[in-house]
């Protein structure tokens, strides 16, 4: 299994390097390590960032926060999730090089330098690289059934106003029990699959 990811990350590394991506650069990328891990059942795969370029520092504030970030990280850790490896290769590669475009100075979090990558990527090489991912449909892609227990929630929905809130868990006379918070309308229930954060 390990074996496969290796060989599909570096086809992965290949093919960005053939757009003029050179993801093996130090100076500019840093190290980067890739592993399979267990932990997540939802999560696609995730990208750690360590030893920040103290150079690259500053300030992000939202709201009256302040944030201390940075443009550059000079190590990273990819880890893909190992529910993903039985999932069609393209929807494996579109994973690792989303995790990739993580590693690109700038592209820490899915803004604006993310997403230019990721068109650019897509375009260039026929990839979807999207921020979120859809667990359902990347399983019927693959021609695996999915149990959908684990990703399935609540939809709450205002008859009246159209007020939208989720809920994983409710209880049994929830849409009797309670009105909107908004304007007081009854309330009707929908199960639905949530949408999966790739990160
Ligand atoms: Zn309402
Ligand atoms: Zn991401």
């Amino acid at each position: 299994m390990d074996n496969k990811l290796q060989n599909l990350y570096r086809e992965c590394i290949q093919e960005l390097n053939n757009i003029g991506i050179d993801m093996q650069n130090k100076q500019q990328i840093g190290t980067i390590e890739i592993k399979l891990s267990n932990r997540s059942k939802k999560r696609y795969g995730i990208c750690k960032q360590e030893e920040p370029d103290e150079a690259t520092r500053y300030i992000e504030k939202i709201g009256r926060k302040r944030l201390i970030k940075y443009q550059r990280y000079k190590k990273h850790k990819i880890e893909i999730s190992t529910w993903v490896m039985q999932l069609n290769k393209d929807i494996i590669k579109n994973t690792i090089i989303h995790e990739l475009i993580h590693c690109i100075p700038n592209c820490n979090n899915h803004g604006k330098e993310f997403k230019k990558y990721a068109n650019y990527i897509n375009k260039n090489l026929g990839y979807t690289i999207k921020t979120t991912g859809n667990k359902r449909e990347d399983y019927q892609k693959s021609n695996l059934e999915y149990q959908e227990e684990a990703d399935y929630k609540y939809k709450i929905k205002c008859k009246n106003c159209g007020q939208e809130f989720y809920r994983k868990r409710i209880s049994k006379n929830f849409t009797q029990k309670y009105r909107c918070g908004k304007c007081g309308g009854k309330l009707e229930k929908n199960t639905c699959i949530k949408l999966i954060n790739v990160v």
